[in-house]
């Protein structure tokens, strides 16, 4: 699920857990970056949200708000340890409950007395970054969040074609200095090809070299020495700048 439009309800909170809510919804914490949007009816809803301990004011609008979300997903989240268990208020008489012969946590006035609960947050009020944690617990993105599933160290460079189509940008305003726009531009453009063929340094150097012996034209000849300096200068440029950016993110260089 990418998205999770959640309908508040509170059965009976001090309060103290909305705020809660009110700041992940903050551009701090900024729960809407995990696709998480609040809804003014249950009607368009994926998930309750519940706050509070169960008291029998609020039983009836919060079965009402559950029953008119759409029939699926129907998650039901507790936020709080008196949603999830009734907390400091459990054994309240404005509680409602089910008889039960015996009652365990959390069936103890919490939100679990009339609905069936899919993720609990407890806390008084949990933190809001518990609350960021439970929801990425639910939509199971925790892995990428936490360990960065996006970014790869091998992936910390140019892809070559970028890289190439900015070495050629580099080159072709120093070439057209050398040789004028008509030759420089030809000549660019076999050298280019030379780099795109090659697989390491090594290779490209023998490729040009022999480039160059085989060119009849002197010009030409001179062209292909500085473009092929100039692109050893570029390349020098650019692993120093990526040796500093890996520095800098503390990766080995
Ligand atoms: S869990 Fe704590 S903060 Fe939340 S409603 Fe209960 S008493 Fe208030």
């Amino acid at each position: 699920m990418k998205s999770l439009w959640v309908f508040h309800v509170n059965t009976g909170a001090c309060n103290g857990c909305d705020i809660e809510i009110l700041d992940v919804l903050t551009p701090y914490y900024d729960i809407e970056r995990l696709g998480v949007k609040l809804v003014p009816t249950p009607r368009h809803a994926h998930a309750l949200l519940v706050t509070g301990p169960l008291t029998r004011q609020a039983y009836h609008a919060a079965k009402m708000a559950y029953e008119a979300m759409p029939p699926k997903p129907r998650i039901v989240i507790a936020v709080g340890t008196c949603a999830c268990s009734g907390g400091i208020f459990h054994d309240s008489y404005a509680l409602r409950r089910e008889y039960r012969e015996s009652l365990e946590y959390p069936l103890k006035g919490g939100t679990s007395e009339f609905l069936p609960v899919h993720l609990y947050i407890p806390g008084c009020p949990p933190r809001p970054e518990e609350i960021l944690y439970g929801v990425a617990l639910l939509k199971n993105i925790v892995e990428k969040k936490v360990r960065g599933e996006l970014f790869r160290e091998g992936t910390f460079v140019l892809p070559r074609e970028s890289f190439n189509a900015w070495v050629e940008v580099l080159l072709r305003a120093r070439i057209r200095k050398e040789l004028g726009y008509f030759d420089g531009y030809s000549l660019l453009k076999r050298f280019m090809e030379l780099v795109e063929s090659s697989e390491s340094k090594e290779e490209l150097e023998k490729l040009v070299e022999k480039a160059i012996n085989d060119e009849g034209d002197s010009r030409l000849r001179y062209g292909l020495e500085k473009l092929y300096s100039y692109y050893l200068e570029v390349v020098r440029t650019y692993e120093g700048i990526l040796a500093a950016k890996r520095a800098l993110v503390g990766l080995p260089k």
